[in-house]
């Protein structure tokens, strides 16, 4: 077990860091040099540049520890690529202040190749979401460490979040045993942070839920009949991205619903790990559509899970009724 704070800080450093080159790109509103990888989703040049970034500042604050991170560099590294791969250093410099070089760069992006299957490790989603950036919408920047199979460390940034003060930007986190924590996410001075805590509804009727933009992510119908179910009249809150983990934390909805699509698909460790954390530190409770915890030691996914299920805690048990009596308890 490493220094929880020390841990924190450089979380938080390095999140920080990648969501000023995601707004960097965004800002640029050119089209950001969308690769197609082979699971047909889109990367971009910001995906690679923020996955660079943490990896660098983990890499030198962390060295022995692995990452598994959502990208690598295969294919940045071909021919083809050079543009991108210029751009992408390119950002990486701006954040540095200084020159980058292109094969450390690159090298950092490969740090994120572990398996997810080591007794301590992190998990970074550099931009949960891409389909929502590429929009303009929301998206995330997730990292999270893992230790025993248990999520102990959860750092989530939305950069275009609402923020309650107005403007855009949210930095969600916890430590385990802790609470969760926002944070001002353009100001690194903030080290303290405010609590965040869950919106306690009394009856699931009452509650807003929210589900994923994308109806190939979360099968949205079905969340609709769940709301039924339980009673629910308002309109779900679609939003892209481990975002809407931070919405039920801070009281913006109280249930995430993420049903799946397919029988084979297997939901990733960097779209849950952090988001989870922050959740469950918040006062909620966060499982899977049968209601059995998130196993985190099964690899790069979610092997033994199906879908999610992410409440503000005391109505948990009434969803997951729901959800069951829909899904017909498979
Ligand atoms: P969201 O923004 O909630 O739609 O989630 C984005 C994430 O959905 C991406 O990071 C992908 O890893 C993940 N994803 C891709 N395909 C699926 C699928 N069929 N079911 C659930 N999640 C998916
Ligand atoms: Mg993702």
């Amino acid at each position: 077990m490493g220094n929880r704070n020390e841990e924190l800080r450089v979380a938080l450093d390095a999140v920080r860091a990648a969501s000023r080159i995601c707004r960097a790109v965004q800002a640029k509103r050119v089209d950001p040099n969308t690769i197609e990888k082979k699971d047909r989703s889109p990367v971009t040049v910001a995906d690679f540049a923020s996955q660079a970034i943490v990896c660098g500042r983990l890499e030198q604050a962390l060295p022995d520890d692995p990452v598994v991170g959502e990208e690598n560099a295969d294919e940045l590294r071909t021919d083809g690529r050079h543009a991108a791969r210029r751009a992408v250093v390119e950002h990486v410099a701006a954040e540095l202040g200084r020159d980058a070089d292109e094969h450390r760069v690159l090298d950092w992006i490969d740090r994120g190749a572990a398996d997810g299957r080591a007794a301590r490790y992190w998990t970074l989603d550099p931009i949960d979401g891409t389909k929502g950036f590429l929009r303009g919408d929301q998206y995330a920047v997730a990292l999270a460490l893992i230790e025993d199979g248990a999520v102990v460390l959860g750092v989530l940034a939305c950069p275009n979040l609402p923020a309650p003060g107005g403007g855009r930007g949210g930095l969600f986190a916890a430590t385990v045993g802790g609470k969760a924590l926002s944070y001002a996410l353009w100001d690194d001075d903030d080290v303290t942070g405010s609590t965040v805590s869950v919106q306690r509804v009394a009856s699931p009727s009452e509650a807003r839920f929210c589900e994923s933009v994308e109806s190939g992510h979360s099968n949205q119908s079905e969340s609709a009949k769940i709301a039924e179910l339980l009673g629910i009249e308002s309109e779900p809150f679609r939003i892209d991205s481990q975002c809407k983990y931070a919405a039920v934390a801070r009281g913006d909805a109280s249930i995430y619903l993420r049903m799946p699509t397919r029988k084979d698909y297997r939901e990733k460790i960097w779209d849950h790990a952090a988001g989870k954390l922050v959740v469950e530190s918040a006062g909620g409770t966060v499982t899977d559509v049968n209601g059995r915890p998130l196993d985190f030691r099964k690899g790069r996914t979610l092997e033994d899970n199906r879908g999610i299920v992410a409440t503000a805690g005391p109505i948990h048990d009434a969803v997951i009724e729901a959800v069951q009596r829909v899904r017909g308890g498979e």
